[in-house]
């Protein structure tokens, strides 16, 4: 009985991606087909598997950027709408 072939990375595990098996050659490029945390199918290179370059489908990025775009606008938010400022004026609005 024949072992893996080298270089066989199913079933390894890089960052968010689980390789689930190789994916048709883009040119000389050895390409797997991996499974995402996110559920999302894509093929990686290899090299950027082993490399570190690639950890996830793109989520991981949008993630990153997303939350960025979340914490700058609730600092926004906390700028331009003081809770207490809107609580007086309730208050304020009763006393009619
Ligand atoms: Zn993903």
């Amino acid at each position: 009985m024949r072992g893996k072939p080298i270089g066989d990375l199913t079933g390894q595990v890089f960052g968010r991606l689980t390789v689930i098996g190789p994916a048709p050659k883009k040119g000389n490029a050895a390409t797997w087909l991996c499974r995402c945390a996110c559920k999302q199918s894509v093929a990686v290179q290899a090299t950027k598997l082993a490399n570190g370059k690639q950890k996830s489908c793109g989520c991981l990025n949008a993630e990153l950027r997303a939350r960025r775009v979340a914490a700058f606008r609730t600092s926004q938010r906390r700028r331009f709408l003081p809770r207490d400022n809107f609580a007086s004026g309730i208050d304020w609005d009763e006393s009619l």
